[in-house]
């Protein structure tokens, strides 16, 4: 029982300068958060230890007599969360992440080479939902899955509705995908459903970025209109890396041919082996910590402080994908100031601001995005407030100014040369002092 300090001090050292990259920067970015004490606790324990591949009470393994225990409390706090019935509801809580939950969930939904409609991944869709480019399939949900996405109206950034019913009577997808990593907009949820039904389609929303914002009631649930639902629980959620997958009953079924049955043998063992019960055990943790009046005001928050981050931005003169944002991140399009989302990123980074660089609306190619992403949930995590999220977007004015400098300066479009400059610019490191 050394501690690790002795037993691998290079790890150690490596995990406290991480500690404190993540306490000295400003953390920005839209799909991480601050997981609390409890979790990381739950996280790090004993649980690691076991196998437990089944499901509770039907194992492969003895000795699961206290997991069993902890997967059914996981299961409870994952309906409660989220204010469902277990008579309508059920959760299968064992994805290792939101790509493998994405995954099981089309292997229980699909026979290969079935036709599927997701958001693409340049208007702000997931990789996992049947992402591939002109020349290529890139995600497995393309690979194995037919794919044609549906896009955002490269004007105003919001979801061209109009043009995916079109594309969907040509197409006749057996499935339909809504969510996303980079959307700043609720959902239409009513008329997905239409759509779907018109095909006779499964409708399943991957709410991963929103879920926190979902249990708090701070946008629209998904629930009302879809027959399953994924999530990371990772994200505005605020619990440790891992994946959920709801699913929906209905009465009268056939217990075989149900959506449980279904998601529950394509997570194991079509998908997944023993589930990582560490993890589990912190899920539980966060499920409680999210039903709760604090997380509602936590959630609130979010949405009060990218309001304020969006306004602050909005009046230095930017233009921000879909003109604003209704959950907890922006899209900032710097195409009208001269600068790439990769330039921005990088000069970022060497202030000590960290975000990422993002397709926004219009943009040629998802290869040099346009802008960069903006979340608030990780510095909300860490009590900030509007007028904190307004000094944000001051420092964020601060860093275009000088990055559009530097670029005049460093007389080149080339990414490595403008790195070069700004690493060695008193300005950025007076700025980096300054955040
Ligand atoms: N779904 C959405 C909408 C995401 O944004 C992400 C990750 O950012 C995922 C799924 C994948 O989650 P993971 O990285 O845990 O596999």
């Amino acid at each position: 029982n050394t501690p690790l300090a002795e037993a691998d001090p290079e790890v150690a050292r490596i995990i406290e300068h991480e500690k404190y990259r993540q306490f000295a920067e400003l953390e920005l970015i839209a799909s991480e958060n601050f997981t609390s004490q409890a979790v990381m606790e739950a996280n790090g324990s004993a649980l690691t230890n076991k196998y437990s591949e089944g499901l509770p009470g039907a194992r492969y393994y003895g000795g699961n007599q206290y997991v069993d225990q902890l997967e059914r409390l996981c299961q409870e706090r994952a309906l409660a969360a989220f204010k469902l019935d277990a008579s309508e509801w059920g959760v299968n809580v064992q994805p290792y992440s939101g790509s493998t939950a994405n995954f099981a969930a089309l292997t229980a939904l699909l026979q290969p080479f079935d036709r599927l409609m997701g958001l693409d991944l340049p208007s702000g869709g997931h990789l996992t939902h049947g992402y591939q480019t002109d020349k290529k399939k890139i995600s497995s949900s393309s690979i194995y899955f037919q794919s044609m996405p549906y896009r955002v109206d490269s004007e105003s950034g919001i979801i061209d509705y109009d043009r995916l019913e079109e594309n969907a009577e040509l197409y006749r997808p057996q499935l339909l995908i809504c969510g996303a990593s980079a959307y700043p907009r609720d959902w239409d949820y009513a008329r997905l459903r239409r759509i779907a039904d018109k095909h006779g389609a499964y409708l399943l929303c991957d709410m991963a970025h929103i879920s926190g914002l979902v249990a708090a009631g701070e946008q629209e649930s998904p629930f009302r209109f879809c027959d399953i639902v994924t999530t990371t629980t990772h994200k505005t959620l605020r619990g440790p890396r891992a994946g959920l997958i709801f699913f929906r009953r209905r009465e009268g079924e056939d217990k075989k041919e149900s959506l449980e049955a279904r998601v529950n043998q394509a997570v194991f063992p079509s998908c997944q082996g023993g589930p990582h019960n560490n993890t589990i055990a912190g899920i539980a943790v966060a499920l409680l910590q999210a039903n709760s009046p604090e997380f509602v005001q936590y959630a609130k928050q979010v949405r009060a402080n990218t309001q304020a981050l969006a306004k602050r931005l909005v009046g230095h003169g930017y233009r921000l994908s879909s003109g604003g944002s209704d959950n907890h991140l922006v899209l900032w399009d710097l195409k009208p100031v001269g600068l790439t989302g990769s330039k921005f990123e990088k000069i970022c980074e060497l202030a000590n601001i960290t975000l990422n660089k993002n397709s926004v609306c219009g943009d040629k190619s998802a290869v040099t995005p346009g802008g960069v992403r903006i979340g608030t949930a990780a510095l909300t995590s860490r009590g900030f407030k509007e007028h904190d999220f307004e000094a944000v977007a001051d420092f964020l004015h601060a860093t275009v100014e000088l990055a559009t400098e530097l670029q005049r300066e460093a007389g080149s479009k080339l990414l490595k040369d403008f790195v070069a400059a700004a690493a060695k610019s008193d300005k950025v490191a007076a700025l980096q002092k300054k955040v």
